[in-house]
């Protein structure tokens, strides 16, 4: 048993069974024993690996695409240059290093990496030093001032909760315990199930699920995309309207049981776009699609001019991760919201 497995255990006991929230929260951001709190999970060494971590070709085309979209909508004086969740700090290097000949860009822009981990923070500081950034805990202390954002890998580690259609109502997936084991089990039927798409159409014997964490960071990006302008790109696996039970866990690059080693396996769960978009304006597509109208092939021909042999065949290995059907391209999707009238966002312009 995790140390974390005996702390919920402890607080099953004392107060019920827990919701699938809760117990993700827990795992990913306990002070003491979550996931993020406590380590650097990224790499080869690490549990998984990120498409800024795999080339730097990411974050490049999106750190161009942010400083056009900051052009097309007339070069701001001063704004919000923001990721949600930066990592090890990687996308939003590489789109500093690629957007340094943007004339004005850099003067006018205010880094804000909204992280919650320590160690992270640490990283990010490391690998951004010396540009001056500042830190925030949620997205609520974002300033109000026009904001350019990108959130990769972000939403997926929100907490979710999960629902199960039953012929007489709906219940809630909850966390409680089973011969002294974490379980799963259900809650008594609810009087009343959240009102979403998804709810609308299931049937018995269903599993929706909700973020309403997700949804409180994107009002809080959305209501300054309306007042102030700018762009925020959100990436990650999922869906639209997407269905059933999506939670998982990961250790060491290997699905686990996500009850099994609370604290100690990455914790996520599919990002349902349609939910997150909260019917505002929005364009949406693949992360293959994107990157390649953002330029990738040629950014890719134009880094490959100075390789050789494992060098050469590790760099198209990444730009056919990032981009195939078959891997990172179609199951990663990219979701651009603005405020209303807008240019159109770069990466979803007619090819
Ligand atoms: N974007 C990075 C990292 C993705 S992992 C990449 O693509 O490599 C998720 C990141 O979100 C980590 O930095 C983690 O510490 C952070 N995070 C998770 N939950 C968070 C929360 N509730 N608030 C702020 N940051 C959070």
């Amino acid at each position: 048993m995790t140390p974390l497995a005996a702390l919920l255990a402890d607080r099953i006991r004392e107060g019920g069974p827990i919701t699938v929230a809760d117990y993700m929260a827990e795992c990913l951001l306990h002070p003491m024993h979550g996931y993020y709190s406590n380590r650097d999970p990224f790499g080869a060494a690490g549990d998984f690996t990120t498409a800024p971590e795999i080339s730097q070709m990411f974050g490049e085309l999106v750190g161009l695409a942010l400083a056009q979209a900051w052009a097309d909508q007339g070069a701001p004086a001063r704004f919000t240059l923001a990721e949600l969740g930066p990592g090890r700090g990687t996308l939003m290097a590489d789109a500093l290093r690629a957007t340094r000949s943007v004339p004005g860009f850099h003067a006018a822009a205010q880094v804000v990496l909204v992280e919650a981990s320590p160690v992270l923070r640490a990283r990010q500081r490391d690998k951004l030093a010396p540009h001056p950034v500042i830190w925030a805990d949620t997205a609520a202390d974002l300033p109000d001032q026009p904001l350019f954002l990108v959130a990769n890998e972000f939403f997926d580690a929100l907490p979710i909760h999960q629902y199960q259609c039953a012929p007489d109502g709906w219940r809630e997936r909850l966390v409680g315990l089973r011969d002294g084991a974490l379980a799963f089990g259900l809650s008594e039927r609810l009087f009343k199930a959240p009102v979403l798409p998804a709810f609308r159409d299931a049937g018995p014997g269903d599993v929706v699920e909700d973020s309403p964490a997700s949804r409180q960071v994107i009002l809080q990006v959305l209501h300054r995309l309306t007042r102030f302008g700018g762009l925020a790109y959100v990436v990650d696996y999922g869906g639209w309207r997407s269905r059933g039970d999506t939670l998982q866990a990961l250790r060491a690059h290997a699905f686990d049981d996500p009850l099994a080693h609370p604290g100690q396996a990455d914790l996520t769960a599919h990002v349902d776009f349609e939910a997150l978009c909260c019917g505002q304006p929005h364009a949406y597509t693949t992360q293959g699609v994107f990157l390649l109208r953002l330029g990738i092939e040629a950014r890719a021909a134009r880094l490959a001019q100075g390789l050789t042999g494992a060098a050469l065949e590790s760099h198209l290995a990444a730009l056919r991760r990032l981009t195939d059907a078959r891997e990172m391209g179609s199951l990663f999707k990219v979701l651009a919201l603005t405020g209303a009238g807008s240019p159109p966002p770069p990466g979803f312009d007619p090819a």
